[in-house]
């Protein structure tokens, strides 16, 4: 049972060198037994967890795992004993103190296949204070080859004890060009990758996820939402159409649209907008409202956003029609 080349984890082509000091520590025995990874959603974080950990976990690594041996089939099957992946749970946004006590039982066991024993935490920032306090004792004393993946987007918003027990590596952002030609391969199109390395920010993982089915037709979803309150539509029945678990990326799109507004609103320039295609409706909105209230706007957006990321549980249903409602001031003023 061979396992395919694209199911072996690897680091991304730009990660190369943080990649040959990852292995450069663990051939020489100076691997820390805490790691924070960190940068921007969509930097690429998690596929470098991946291949760290598969490393780890592998029986007889080369310059990355194997992807043959017992230890890679188990964890290209979904399960190893010697793995733990500890998120927020279903619908939730903390991670809470009780899958925290299991950190701390499984750190206290011995590696079933005799090899590592990794801890994955993501994203880290959702620890709340009480999982964060219960965490620190195992970080301080984690055993033999026990390695902590803490990944974050946002390493501020994590208690400071936590931070300072890990070593932390902050992912870098690849050139525009080793991005572009790395998303060209993934969307086959060298047009796609060019259009959606935009939208994204310029973060390659990112583009290849909003370029994806669902995520496109959010996308056009939203677009059409926005094009009928121009229009007029009455906005809380347009929040009704929208799918209320998306909350976290409709505020997201919605950022980086009033960003562009703004943008184009002080300088009158078109050609730095992340999303050119919406440069009609941009230019209606421009027309009818001005910059301060688009910042105004903007500010919403973000707090509702950290509310949501911190766990405040906004109920999503109303910070959808109160958005919406904000838009179509703005949209019909
Ligand atoms: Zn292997």
């Amino acid at each position: 049972m061979a396992m395919s080349a694209s199911a072996l984890p690897t680091p991304l082509p730009w990660q190369q060198p943080l990649w040959q000091h990852f292995l450069e520590l663990y051939r020489s025995g100076r691997l820390p037994h805490a790691l924070l990874l960190s940068g921007p959603h969509g930097v690429g974080k998690q596929r470098f967890a991946e291949a760290l950990l598969g490393y780890l976990l592998c029986a007889s690594p080369g310059d990355v795992a194997c992807g043959q041996c017992h230890g890679c089939h188990m964890l290209a099957s979904g399960y190893h004993p010697d793995l733990l992946r500890v998120s927020p749970e279903e619908g939730k946004r903390q991670i809470r103190i009780d899958p925290i006590r299991e950190v701390n039982a499984f750190v206290a066991q011995t590696a079933q296949q005799g090899g590592h024993r990794v801890i994955v935490l993501s994203p880290a920032e959702a620890m709340n204070v009480a999982a964060a306090n219960a965490l620190l004792k195992s970080l301080e004393e984690p055993g033999q080859r026990t390695l902590f993946l803490l990944l974050a987007d946002v390493p501020s918003r994590m208690l400071a004890t936590i931070r300072s027990r890990c070593q932390h590596w902050s992912l870098p952002l690849p050139e525009p060009e080793q991005s572009q030609a790395w998303l060209t391969q993934q969307l086959g199109s060298r047009e796609e990758a060019e259009f959606w390395y935009r939208v994204s920010g310029n973060l390659p993982l990112l583009a290849a996820e909003l370029a994806t089915p669902e995520s496109r037709a959010l996308r056009k979803q939203l677009h059409e939402t926005f094009d009928a309150l121009v229009r007029g539509a009455e906005p809380v029945a347009e929040a009704a159409r929208l799918d209320r678990q998306s909350l976290e990326s409709i505020l997201w799109y919605g950022i980086a649209w009033l960003e562009d507004l703004i943008r184009l609103g002080l300088s009158g320039e078109s050609a730095q907008l992340r999303n050119p295609d919406l440069l009609p409706l941009y230019r209606q909105a421009v027309k009818n409202a001005r910059v301060q209230d688009w910042f105004r706007l903007l500010d919403f957006a973000r707090e509702q956003r950290r509310l949501l990321a911190s766990g405040g549980n906004p109920n999503p249903q109303l910070v959808l029609e109160a958005w919406l409602v904000r838009w179509s001031t703005l949209l019909r003023s």
